[in-house]
């Protein structure tokens, strides 16, 4: 499992990046947004535990809510919106009358855009779609490879909207992962990738587990750290 470091939470509201912190100093559990990464940010004095902070999250669901609506920086699948794909900025853009939207499908991509035809109350669907099945593509193709340099083979790959998780290993052999993971540079997905099917021979994160991500990915650390600071981006897109 590799886990975006704030925690995704339901809250009454809807769901929220909850980032748990401890601190010797303070006297009483308390919440804050952190509007950075858009978390709610919830301290815990000393003594205190989990359940305490969650009973004051659920107790100010409505307030939570609304501040993390109220933030900037949620990218929907709109018209005009900026979001990344492998890791670059593409500008969503709807076609209504073009003849390539015909030819080529739907959604396509052409100079740093996302070209989306069709009537446009359909364009948020369409654009959702086209990234989980770009998800789908980039994924099955880097496993493929991986698992064969590793001599395993996954029962299955598929994308999920699994917001707490960027991958994951089945004891069945099955993988899957974000489809958000397709916004994120390639170097990233590549090291996703290698971590999850590294599980199918390790089903642990010990010495040879990490030896042999080593040897299937080249920048583990990287993109670790890539996933600590902009993951949470990835969950406000769409
Ligand atoms: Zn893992």
């Amino acid at each position: 499992m590799t886990a975006p470091n704030p925690e995704l939470l339901s809250l009454p509201g809807g769901p929220a990046l909850v980032e748990w912190r401890r601190s010797a100093r303070a006297r009483r559990v308390s919440l804050r947004i952190d509007p950075r990464c858009g978390a709610v940010v919830v301290t815990l004095p000393p003594r205190a535990g989990r359940t305490a902070g969650m009973s004051l999250l659920m107790n100010h669901a409505e307030w939570v809510a609304a501040r993390l609506a109220a933030l900037p920086g949620a990218i929907p699948f709109a018209d005009g919106a900026v979001v990344p794909l492998d890791g670059a900025d593409h500008r969503i853009r709807h076609v209504p009358k073009s003849c390539d939207a015909g030819r080529r499908g739907a959604v396509w991509v052409a100079d740093r855009e996302i070209l989306v035809g069709g009537d446009a109350v359909f364009l948020p669907r369409r654009v959702a779609d086209f990234f989980r099945a770009e998800a789908r593509r980039r994924f099955s193709e880097i496993v493929q490879c991986k698992s064969d340099l590793a001599g395993v083979a996954p029962r299955r790959v598929s994308v999920k909207d699994t917001r707490s998780r960027w991958g994951s290993c089945a004891a069945n052999r099955s993988l899957a992962f974000s489809w958000r993971l397709v916004m994120a540079p390639p170097f990233v997905q590549d090291y996703v990738a290698a971590h999850e099917v590294a599980h199918l021979r390790h089903m642990n994160h010990g010495r040879h587990f990490w030896a042999l991500v080593t040897e299937l990915t080249p920048h583990t650390d990287m993109a670790v750290a890539w996933l600590r600071r902009h993951g949470p981006r990835l969950l406000r897109v769409g």
